[in-house]
């Protein structure tokens, strides 16, 4: 299948996705993207390069453009905290960047708003990016605990959830950080939520995270 037959109901992805010069989707983003699309959660093998981004990003761009378009009265955010509706985390600065960086170009004249927040860095630029909204947080774990412990972010209404490259953040020890983020990524009622883990490896941490964090999913191995 073509992107052109795969044909999101958002017609700016789209137009998005053809200004991007995508053409034909990889093997990852022909398999995850219906999976996706259909609300289900999913687990998938990628490797970088792979196309991954895209396989994640689309759903959740066309989703939150459903969903605004359907949702008349906003949840207006409560004073300084940001309530975004999808989590995208990373493991490092450079992986959340490149996220950030194209999902702001898919979701260009979407009206979806992106913003990154990742550590090592200066926290105000990215407390003021919040500030102007979010609709997709990309982040990586240690920076996000700092937000939500500063009660800038609150994980209470987040529908779309993406764990991106979770064999490397087990490695790098951000197992403790993830597991409370997850805990906390709940739109009521229980089980609304759609979680899609990205791995490049299958050890049992992840299979076992996958049991924890997912519901009824679909696996998918390149
Ligand atoms: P990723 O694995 O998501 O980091 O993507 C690797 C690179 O491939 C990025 O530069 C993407 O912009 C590009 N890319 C992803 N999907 C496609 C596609 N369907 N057609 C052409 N380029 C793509």
């Amino acid at each position: 299948t073509s992107f052109q037959e795969m044909r999101f109901s958002a017609t700016s992805l789209n137009d998005n996705i053809r200004r991007c010069n995508y053409v034909k989707p990889t093997p990852i983003q022909s398999h995850a993207i219906p999976v996706a699309m259909i609300g289900r959660d999913l687990m998938a093998c990628a490797q970088t390069g792979s196309g991954k981004t895209a396989a994640f990003c689309f759903p959740i761009i066309n989703a939150i453009v459903v969903d605004k378009t359907r949702i008349t009265i906003r949840r207006v955010s409560g004073g300084a905290t940001a309530f975004p509706v999808a989590l995208i985390l990373a493991p490092t600065r450079e992986l959340s960047c490149q996220i950030d960086e194209e999902a702001k170009k898919f979701s260009y004249q979407t009206g979806v708003k992106v913003v990154v927040a990742y550590g090592g860095a200066p926290i105000f630029q990215q407390l003021q990016n919040l500030a102007r909204g979010v609709d997709i947080l990309v982040a990586t774990p240690g920076r996000l605990v700092d937000l939500i412990e500063r009660r800038r972010v609150s994980l209470k209404n987040i529908k779309y959830l993406a764990l991106d490259e979770a064999d490397r953040m087990l490695d790098m020890g951000f197992e403790r950080q993830v597991r409370r983020i997850v805990q906390q990524s709940e739109m009521p009622p229980p089980g609304a939520r759609q979680t899609m883990l990205f791995s490049a490896t299958f050890p049992a941490e992840i299979k076992r995270l996958a049991s924890d964090f997912l519901s009824n999913y679909i696996f998918l191995a390149a």
